[in-house]
């Protein structure tokens, strides 16, 4: 059916509509006309996602200077339904219109859900799988191959493919679900990931997770692209206020304390390999270093071994400390670190404080200083790419560490540590446990709101009373 709200014409493709499914519908075309972002409820089973599209599309196509509808829900099958809600709305339109719009909907979802790369797809876990494949993808590759210290089939073919095309049109208009992308792409050797990736400017619509945008490890490297005018959908939001929690909090353990050691020391070992070796290339990274993080190019990569959890303009152009600059250096530093993470560890009952207080401790034990601190996800980073570590499974401890230090050094408020000697509150063995927790949703969100000026959050079932209050 075809009908208008004000001036806009809607193409619903049900002969029937509820009046809440059209009050719903009228309620977003007031937000995107003032460019303001509005929370949404809508009960279950009411056709929301339908009337969420339909409504977003036709604006889409009735304004064309909003360029892009960026959908966000929460897991793989329930973007895979979304696509498929939208091809069945874009067939619809064009037979109502009786011309195919020029249209491309695109979802993306991580690696390890699209990789075609028969090594690369075999690994189970998400993180060897983006390893893998950026070690058969990135520029270090190909500049050994240009010294013939690497051969041309160490590249991943499927990505490899990409460059044969055109770049603005890696793949035909047409809305994809997961499984008609991969065929799609198995059908051409190309990657279905890089594809999606790399086609996001030129889509009306992608459809993604969350995290791509909430949390900012990931979106910066993902989503910087985006323009300001992009409409943002969350949907099935009810525990986006957890998503943004969880997204800047993390726990450390013994375990975790002990393998990280273990990983400073073997990159220490490689450290000492690449210096007999090869030691210009580290010295090339120092010199980088010197320059800030933009010239390192640490921040213009696709993706990195670890993304830096507050990639601010700032810290992008500042020197990094000359503390952390020498690679054996960083190194000890983050041994310190983890020594005295070790000591506070030995707690006998439950200690609470914030950031403030842990640096000052910090501080005075070890003189361990904020600033490197707040560098050490992104030097760690550019290290293990200096070293072209292969087993990168044995670093994920000490990135957490990484992650941990600069996170405490930028945050002041929002946050708090809280360090408990015993797992449960009957255990008599200690096992203590530090959480560095987010108390406060809005800082994952606030960057999102300051970027895109309007932002869709919709919901089946009650938001809380606090998720109104925070965003
Ligand atoms: S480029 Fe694509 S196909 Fe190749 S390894 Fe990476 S994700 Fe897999």
């Amino acid at each position: 059916m075809k009908f208008f709200i004000d001036d806009l014409p809607v193409i619903f493709p049900y002969p029937r509509i509820y009046p809440e499914q059209y009050a719903y519908m009228c309620d977003i075309k007031r937000t995107l006309d003032v460019g303001g972002n509005c929370i949404l409820e809508m009960p279950s089973g009411t056709g929301k996602t339908v009337s969420l599209l339909s409504l977003t599309v036709a604006y889409q196509m009735f304004y064309p200077e909003h360029r892009k509808i960026i959908y966000c829900s929460r897991t793989m099958s329930e973007i895979e339904k979304a696509l498929i809600e939208l091809q069945k709305l874009m067939d619809y339109r064009s037979g109502e219109l009786g011309y195919v719009e020029d249209f491309r909907g695109l979802g993306l979802t991580s690696r390890k859900n699209l990789c075609l790369h028969p090594i690369a797809s075999r690994e189970r876990k998400g993180i060897v799988v983006d390893e893998t494949c950026r070690r058969m993808t990135n520029g270090q590759l190909k500049q050994k191959i240009e010294r013939e210290e690497a051969s041309v089939e160490d590249l991943c073919s499927f990505h490899e493919k990409l460059y044969e095309k055109d770049p603005h049109n890696l793949i035909p208009p047409g809305v994809y679900s997961f499984d008609s992308l991969i065929k799609f792409c198995k059908k051409e050797g190309t990657c279905p990931y890089f594809t999606v990736r790399r086609m996001m400017p030129f889509c009306n619509i992608i459809i993604y997770s969350y995290h791509y945008l909430l949390d900012p490890k990931i979106g910066e490297r993902v989503s910087k692209e985006l323009s300001k005018d992009s409409i943002v959908i969350f949907d099935e939001a009810h525990n986006i206020d957890n998503v943004c929690i969880e997204s800047l909090s993390l726990d450390v353990t013994d375990d975790i304390l002990k393998r990280a050691s273990k990983g400073a020391n073997s990159l220490a070992k490689k450290i000492d390999e690449v210096k007999q070796h090869d030691s210009k290339r580290l010295q090339d990274e120092y010199e980088s270093l010197v320059e800030g993080l933009r010239e390192s190019g640490i921040s213009q990569g696709e993706e990195t071994f670890m993304a830096n959890p507050v990639l601010s303009e700032d810290v992008l152009d500042e020197a990094v400390p000359g503390s952390i600059r020498r690679a054996e250096h960083f190194i000890s530093f983050l041994k310190r670190f983890i020594e005295y993470l070790k000591t506070r560890m030995k707690v006998l009952h439950v200690v609470s404080e914030t950031p403030s207080s842990f640096l000052q401790h910090l501080k005075h034990l070890t003189f361990i200083e904020k600033k490197p601190l707040r560098f050490c996800s992104e030097r760690l980073s550019l290290l293990v790419r200096t070293l072209e570590v292969v087993e990168i499974e044995e670093f994920t401890a000490l990135k957490d560490i990484a992650t941990f230090a600069t996170l405490v050094s930028t945050y002041e408020s929002g946050f708090q540590l809280i360090l408990e000697p015993y797992e449960t509150e009957n255990a008599t063995v200690p096992n203590p446990i530090l959480k560095f927790t987010c108390l406060d949703a809005s800082i994952a969100m606030k960057p999102v709101f300051e970027r895109f000026s309007s932002i869709i959050i919709t919901s089946e079932i009650f938001l809380t009373d606090g998720c109104h209050q925070r965003f």
